[in-house]
Protein backbone atom coordinates (compact mmCIF):
# COMPACT_ATOMS: atom_id res chain seq x y z
CA UNK A 1 0.00 0.00 0.00
CA UNK A 2 0.70 3.67 -0.83
CA UNK A 3 2.16 5.53 2.25
CA UNK A 4 0.71 9.16 0.66
CA UNK A 5 2.43 11.75 1.37
CA UNK A 6 0.29 14.80 -0.22
CA UNK A 7 2.77 17.46 -0.46
CA UNK A 8 0.11 20.73 -0.55
CA UNK A 9 -2.64 21.45 1.71
CA UNK A 10 -3.64 24.58 3.68
CA UNK A 11 -4.97 25.04 6.71
CA UNK A 12 -4.89 28.36 7.96
CA UNK A 13 -8.34 30.17 8.81
CA UNK A 14 -10.10 33.44 8.34
CA UNK A 15 -8.78 35.09 11.02
CA UNK A 16 -5.20 34.83 9.27
CA UNK A 17 -6.41 36.05 5.55
CA UNK A 18 -6.60 39.78 5.47
CA UNK A 19 -10.11 41.34 6.53
CA UNK A 20 -11.39 42.88 2.80
CA UNK A 21 -10.00 39.64 0.91
CA UNK A 22 -10.39 39.23 -1.97
CA UNK A 23 -12.60 42.37 -2.48
CA UNK A 24 -14.24 44.79 -0.03
CA UNK A 25 -17.67 43.26 0.58
CA UNK A 26 -16.13 40.09 1.36
CA UNK A 27 -16.23 41.21 4.37
CA UNK A 28 -19.68 40.91 4.90
CA UNK A 29 -19.24 36.87 3.97
CA UNK A 30 -17.02 36.80 6.73
CA UNK A 31 -19.26 38.52 9.63
CA UNK A 32 -22.18 37.33 8.49
CA UNK A 33 -22.05 33.54 6.77
CA UNK A 34 -26.07 33.81 6.67
CA UNK A 35 -25.57 36.50 3.64
CA UNK A 36 -24.10 33.53 1.44
CA UNK A 37 -26.63 31.28 2.44
CA UNK A 38 -29.13 33.62 1.30
CA UNK A 39 -27.98 34.31 -1.82
CA UNK A 40 -27.24 30.79 -2.61
CA UNK A 41 -31.12 29.98 -2.06
CA UNK A 42 -32.29 32.50 -4.08
CA UNK A 43 -30.02 31.03 -7.26
CA UNK A 44 -31.76 27.76 -6.49
CA UNK A 45 -33.33 27.39 -9.93
CA UNK A 46 -30.31 28.44 -11.68
CA UNK A 47 -28.67 24.97 -10.89
CA UNK A 48 -24.85 25.27 -11.62
CA UNK A 49 -24.65 28.94 -9.72
CA UNK A 50 -26.12 27.14 -6.77
CA UNK A 51 -24.37 24.23 -6.95
CA UNK A 52 -21.34 26.62 -7.01
CA UNK A 53 -22.20 28.58 -4.02
CA UNK A 54 -22.73 25.43 -2.34
CA UNK A 55 -19.07 24.72 -3.06
CA UNK A 56 -18.04 28.41 -1.79
CA UNK A 57 -19.92 28.00 1.02
CA UNK A 58 -18.37 25.28 2.23
CA UNK A 59 -14.64 26.38 1.32
CA UNK A 60 -16.10 29.54 3.61
CA UNK A 61 -17.18 26.98 6.10
CA UNK A 62 -13.71 25.18 6.91
CA UNK A 63 -11.90 28.14 6.74
CA UNK A 64 -13.89 29.81 9.75
CA UNK A 65 -12.70 26.54 11.50
CA UNK A 66 -11.51 28.09 14.68
CA UNK A 67 -8.24 26.13 14.71
CA UNK A 68 -5.57 24.85 12.18
CA UNK A 69 -6.25 21.46 14.03
CA UNK A 70 -9.52 22.05 13.00
CA UNK A 71 -9.14 22.32 9.53
CA UNK A 72 -6.42 19.87 9.38
CA UNK A 73 -9.12 17.03 11.24
CA UNK A 74 -10.98 17.95 8.10
CA UNK A 75 -8.83 17.24 5.46
CA UNK A 76 -7.76 13.55 7.27
CA UNK A 77 -11.67 12.52 6.54
CA UNK A 78 -10.28 11.86 2.96
CA UNK A 79 -6.79 10.20 3.40
CA UNK A 80 -5.57 6.68 4.66
CA UNK A 81 -4.15 6.62 8.32
CA UNK A 82 -0.61 6.66 7.13
CA UNK A 83 -1.07 9.94 4.95
CA UNK A 84 1.57 12.63 5.79
CA UNK A 85 0.45 16.02 4.80
CA UNK A 86 3.02 18.82 3.96
CA UNK A 87 0.90 21.91 5.47
CA UNK A 88 2.04 25.24 4.26
CA UNK A 89 1.10 28.36 5.72
CA UNK A 90 0.77 32.18 4.04
CA UNK A 91 1.88 35.65 5.27
CA UNK A 92 -0.95 37.73 3.75
CA UNK A 93 -0.22 40.60 5.53
CA UNK A 94 1.42 42.96 3.69
CA UNK A 95 -0.87 42.20 0.17
CA UNK A 96 -3.07 45.54 0.30
CA UNK A 97 -5.98 43.77 1.63
CA UNK A 98 -6.46 45.17 4.94
CA UNK A 99 -5.30 43.61 8.47
CA UNK A 100 -4.94 40.22 9.61
CA UNK A 101 -6.53 39.11 13.47
CA UNK A 102 -3.15 36.88 13.68
CA UNK A 103 -0.09 38.05 11.97
CA UNK A 104 2.53 35.34 10.50
CA UNK A 105 4.17 35.15 13.62
CA UNK A 106 0.97 33.70 15.38
CA UNK A 107 -0.08 31.29 12.25
CA UNK A 108 3.51 29.67 12.78
CA UNK A 109 2.98 29.28 16.73
CA UNK A 110 -0.08 27.55 15.92
CA UNK A 111 0.97 25.17 13.23
CA UNK A 112 4.75 24.10 15.41
CA UNK A 113 1.58 23.35 18.48
CA UNK A 114 -0.54 21.26 15.81
CA UNK A 115 3.21 19.16 15.35
CA UNK A 116 3.25 18.74 18.92
CA UNK A 117 -0.33 16.77 19.05
CA UNK A 118 -0.07 13.99 20.67
CA UNK A 119 -2.76 12.54 17.76
CA UNK A 120 -2.14 14.69 14.82
CA UNK A 121 0.96 15.80 15.12
CA UNK A 122 3.14 13.02 13.69
CA UNK A 123 1.12 13.52 10.23
CA UNK A 124 2.02 17.34 9.82
CA UNK A 125 5.46 18.48 7.90
CA UNK A 126 5.06 22.78 8.36
CA UNK A 127 6.77 24.64 6.21
CA UNK A 128 7.07 28.37 7.00
CA UNK A 129 6.29 31.11 4.70
CA UNK A 130 8.06 34.30 3.95
CA UNK A 131 6.71 37.48 2.41
CA UNK A 132 10.28 39.67 2.34
CA UNK A 133 7.96 42.67 3.14
CA UNK A 134 7.18 41.66 6.41
CA UNK A 135 9.93 43.06 9.12
CA UNK A 136 11.75 40.67 10.70
CA UNK A 137 10.70 38.03 7.72
CA UNK A 138 14.51 36.57 7.67
CA UNK A 139 14.66 35.94 11.55
CA UNK A 140 11.27 34.53 12.12
CA UNK A 141 12.31 31.85 8.97
CA UNK A 142 15.36 31.35 11.25
CA UNK A 143 13.46 30.82 14.05
CA UNK A 144 10.96 28.80 12.43
CA UNK A 145 13.53 26.05 11.06
CA UNK A 146 16.00 26.15 14.00
CA UNK A 147 13.73 26.30 17.05
CA UNK A 148 10.41 24.82 15.73
CA UNK A 149 11.84 22.45 13.69
CA UNK A 150 9.75 23.40 10.30
CA UNK A 151 11.12 21.39 7.06
CA UNK A 152 11.10 23.71 4.33
CA UNK A 153 9.73 26.87 2.38
CA UNK A 154 6.74 28.36 0.93
CA UNK A 155 7.03 31.64 -0.79
CA UNK A 156 3.93 33.06 -3.25
CA UNK A 157 5.87 35.48 -5.76
CA UNK A 158 2.24 37.36 -6.63
CA UNK A 159 2.05 38.42 -2.70
CA UNK A 160 4.25 40.77 -4.12
CA UNK A 161 7.92 40.26 -4.69
CA UNK A 162 9.84 38.56 -7.25
CA UNK A 163 11.36 35.02 -6.28
CA UNK A 164 14.78 36.47 -6.65
CA UNK A 165 14.24 39.35 -4.30
CA UNK A 166 17.44 40.27 -2.44
CA UNK A 167 15.92 39.18 1.37
CA UNK A 168 15.31 35.02 -0.26
CA UNK A 169 18.88 35.42 -2.48
CA UNK A 170 20.82 36.10 0.22
CA UNK A 171 19.37 35.22 3.66
CA UNK A 172 16.54 32.57 3.01
CA UNK A 173 17.68 30.40 0.38
CA UNK A 174 20.80 29.53 1.44
CA UNK A 175 19.19 28.85 4.85
CA UNK A 176 17.45 26.36 2.78
CA UNK A 177 20.35 24.43 0.97
CA UNK A 178 22.73 24.36 4.28
CA UNK A 179 19.51 22.51 5.82
CA UNK A 180 19.01 20.88 3.07
CA UNK A 181 15.06 22.08 3.13
CA UNK A 182 12.95 22.03 -0.36
CA UNK A 183 11.02 25.43 -1.34
CA UNK A 184 7.38 25.20 -2.87
CA UNK A 185 6.20 28.55 -5.01
CA UNK A 186 2.83 28.84 -6.44
CA UNK A 187 2.63 28.84 -10.21
CA UNK A 188 -0.32 29.14 -11.76
CA UNK A 189 -1.94 32.33 -13.61
CA UNK A 190 -4.83 31.75 -10.81
CA UNK A 191 -5.00 32.31 -7.39
CA UNK A 192 -4.64 35.42 -4.74
CA UNK A 193 -2.21 38.31 -5.55
CA UNK A 194 -0.91 41.78 -4.28
CA UNK A 195 -3.45 44.36 -4.51
CA UNK A 196 -3.29 46.32 -7.49
CA UNK A 197 -0.38 43.99 -9.50
CA UNK A 198 -2.02 43.42 -12.90
CA UNK A 199 -1.98 40.16 -14.58
CA UNK A 200 1.33 40.63 -16.60
CA UNK A 201 2.99 41.37 -13.25
CA UNK A 202 1.94 38.47 -11.89
CA UNK A 203 3.09 36.11 -14.49
CA UNK A 204 6.18 37.75 -14.53
CA UNK A 205 7.17 36.73 -10.91
CA UNK A 206 5.06 33.28 -11.15
CA UNK A 207 6.40 31.06 -14.09
CA UNK A 208 8.95 28.89 -14.20
CA UNK A 209 11.40 31.15 -16.10
CA UNK A 210 11.08 33.66 -13.37
CA UNK A 211 13.31 30.94 -11.30
CA UNK A 212 16.25 30.30 -13.23
CA UNK A 213 18.23 32.79 -11.79
CA UNK A 214 17.44 31.68 -8.28
CA UNK A 215 18.21 27.88 -9.90
CA UNK A 216 21.29 29.33 -11.27
CA UNK A 217 22.78 31.26 -7.80
CA UNK A 218 21.41 28.22 -5.67
CA UNK A 219 21.85 24.76 -7.41
CA UNK A 220 21.34 22.63 -4.66
CA UNK A 221 18.41 24.14 -3.53
CA UNK A 222 15.30 21.83 -4.39
CA UNK A 223 12.35 24.00 -6.13
CA UNK A 224 8.57 22.89 -6.56
CA UNK A 225 6.56 24.53 -8.78
CA UNK A 226 3.31 24.23 -7.60
CA UNK A 227 0.31 23.16 -9.78
CA UNK A 228 2.35 22.26 -12.46
CA UNK A 229 1.67 25.83 -14.41
CA UNK A 230 -2.52 25.79 -13.36
CA UNK A 231 -5.40 25.09 -15.23
CA UNK A 232 -5.43 28.15 -17.42
CA UNK A 233 -1.95 26.51 -18.92
CA UNK A 234 -3.30 23.16 -18.78
CA UNK A 235 -6.41 24.10 -20.71
CA UNK A 236 -4.76 26.19 -23.51
CA UNK A 237 -1.98 23.14 -23.78
CA UNK A 238 -4.77 20.61 -24.49
CA UNK A 239 -7.49 22.87 -26.40
CA UNK A 240 -5.27 25.41 -28.59
CA UNK A 241 -2.16 23.94 -28.98
CA UNK A 242 0.66 26.14 -30.22
CA UNK A 243 0.96 28.58 -33.23
CA UNK A 244 2.78 26.73 -35.82
CA UNK A 245 4.09 30.16 -37.02
CA UNK A 246 5.04 31.55 -33.83
CA UNK A 247 8.52 29.94 -32.61
CA UNK A 248 7.75 30.73 -29.07
CA UNK A 249 4.46 29.76 -28.73
CA UNK A 250 5.71 26.70 -27.14
CA UNK A 251 7.87 28.78 -24.46
CA UNK A 252 4.82 30.77 -23.77
CA UNK A 253 3.14 27.62 -22.03
CA UNK A 254 3.55 27.14 -18.78
CA UNK A 255 3.90 23.55 -18.57
CA UNK A 256 5.21 23.38 -21.56
CA UNK A 257 8.15 25.09 -20.07
CA UNK A 258 8.27 22.98 -16.37
CA UNK A 259 8.40 19.79 -18.57
CA UNK A 260 10.78 21.43 -20.89
CA UNK A 261 13.23 22.31 -18.14
CA UNK A 262 12.97 19.03 -15.98
CA UNK A 263 13.65 16.84 -19.12
CA UNK A 264 16.32 19.09 -20.25
CA UNK A 265 18.20 18.10 -17.40
CA UNK A 266 19.81 21.69 -16.70
CA UNK A 267 17.89 21.86 -13.49
CA UNK A 268 18.04 18.87 -11.67
CA UNK A 269 16.58 20.49 -8.69
CA UNK A 270 13.30 21.34 -10.25
CA UNK A 271 9.95 19.82 -9.00
CA UNK A 272 6.46 20.11 -9.77
CA UNK A 273 3.24 19.18 -8.18
CA UNK A 274 -0.80 18.43 -9.73
CA UNK A 275 -2.19 20.21 -6.58
CA UNK A 276 -5.68 21.72 -7.54
CA UNK A 277 -5.19 21.58 -11.16
CA UNK A 278 -5.55 18.11 -11.30
CA UNK A 279 -9.00 18.25 -9.79
CA UNK A 280 -10.67 19.19 -13.15
CA UNK A 281 -9.45 15.24 -13.23
CA UNK A 282 -11.57 14.19 -16.66
CA UNK A 283 -9.73 17.41 -18.66
CA UNK A 284 -5.96 16.40 -17.29
CA UNK A 285 -5.50 13.03 -15.81
CA UNK A 286 -5.22 11.18 -19.49
CA UNK A 287 -2.67 13.86 -19.97
CA UNK A 288 -0.56 13.75 -16.97
CA UNK A 289 -0.67 10.01 -17.48
CA UNK A 290 1.21 10.11 -20.65
CA UNK A 291 4.02 13.16 -18.77
CA UNK A 292 4.13 10.46 -16.10
CA UNK A 293 5.58 7.82 -18.52
CA UNK A 294 8.85 10.19 -19.48
CA UNK A 295 10.98 9.13 -16.76
CA UNK A 296 13.16 12.39 -16.24
CA UNK A 297 9.69 13.84 -15.25
CA UNK A 298 7.70 10.89 -13.69
CA UNK A 299 10.64 11.41 -10.93
CA UNK A 300 10.03 14.99 -10.26
CA UNK A 301 5.89 15.46 -10.32
CA UNK A 302 4.41 15.77 -6.96
CA UNK A 303 0.85 14.66 -5.31
CA UNK A 304 -0.36 16.99 -3.75
CA UNK A 305 -3.81 18.35 -3.72
CA UNK A 306 -4.13 22.15 -2.27
CA UNK A 307 -7.06 21.61 0.32
CA UNK A 308 -9.13 23.21 1.24
CA UNK A 309 -8.64 25.74 -1.73
CA UNK A 310 -10.31 22.59 -3.34
CA UNK A 311 -13.57 22.68 -1.00
CA UNK A 312 -15.06 25.20 -4.26
CA UNK A 313 -14.80 22.06 -6.61
CA UNK A 314 -16.80 19.15 -7.40
CA UNK A 315 -14.95 16.48 -6.47
CA UNK A 316 -13.79 15.07 -3.31
CA UNK A 317 -10.01 14.80 -2.36
CA UNK A 318 -10.83 11.33 -2.15
CA UNK A 319 -12.12 11.06 -5.48
CA UNK A 320 -9.03 12.43 -6.48
CA UNK A 321 -6.89 9.87 -4.66
CA UNK A 322 -8.44 7.06 -5.92
CA UNK A 323 -9.12 7.93 -9.94
CA UNK A 324 -5.48 8.94 -10.25
CA UNK A 325 -4.37 5.44 -8.78
CA UNK A 326 -7.26 3.98 -10.87
CA UNK A 327 -5.55 6.08 -13.84
CA UNK A 328 -2.10 6.28 -13.21
CA UNK A 329 -1.82 2.63 -11.88
CA UNK A 330 -0.38 1.72 -8.83
CA UNK A 331 3.32 2.32 -9.74
CA UNK A 332 3.03 5.46 -10.87
CA UNK A 333 0.78 6.82 -7.92
CA UNK A 334 3.16 5.59 -5.30
CA UNK A 335 6.12 7.23 -7.37
CA UNK A 336 4.19 10.34 -7.23
CA UNK A 337 2.32 9.92 -3.94
CA UNK A 338 5.20 8.42 -1.54
CA UNK A 339 8.48 7.58 -3.45
CA UNK A 340 9.04 11.04 -5.19
CA UNK A 341 7.57 13.15 -1.87
CA UNK A 342 10.48 11.38 0.30
CA UNK A 343 13.27 12.55 -1.85
CA UNK A 344 11.66 15.66 -2.28
CA UNK A 345 11.70 16.34 1.44
CA UNK A 346 14.57 13.89 2.00
CA UNK A 347 12.76 11.73 4.21
CA UNK A 348 14.70 8.52 5.31
CA UNK A 349 13.16 5.60 2.92
CA UNK A 350 10.65 4.16 4.61
CA UNK A 351 11.76 0.82 6.12
CA UNK A 352 14.26 3.01 7.75
CA UNK A 353 11.92 4.99 9.50
CA UNK A 354 9.47 1.81 10.21
CA UNK A 355 12.21 0.12 11.62
CA UNK A 356 13.06 3.13 13.75
CA UNK A 357 9.63 3.34 14.94
CA UNK A 358 10.11 -0.45 16.09
CA UNK A 359 13.05 -0.14 17.69
ZN1 LIG B 1 -1.99 26.12 -2.35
Amino acid sequence: MTKIINCHIHTFTTRHTPRYFPFKAAVAFRYAPFLLRWVRNAMRWHTSAHSYLLRLEAFHDTGRRPTQREVLREALHYYPRDAKFVVLPLDMEPIGHGPVEIGIRGQHDELHRLTQDGVYGPRVIPFASVHPATPGAAAEFRRCVETLGFRGLKVYPKLGYAPDHPLLMEEIYPLCVERGLPVISHCSRGGIYRKGWDQRRRDEVSGPEAWIPVMEAHPELRVCLAHFGGDADWRSYINDGFDPDDPDARRKNWVWQINDMICRGDFPNLWTDISYTIFKFDEYAPLLRIFLQERKLGERVLFGSDFYMTRQERLSEKAISIRLRDTLGDDHFRQIAETNPRVFLALPPIDAEENAAVA
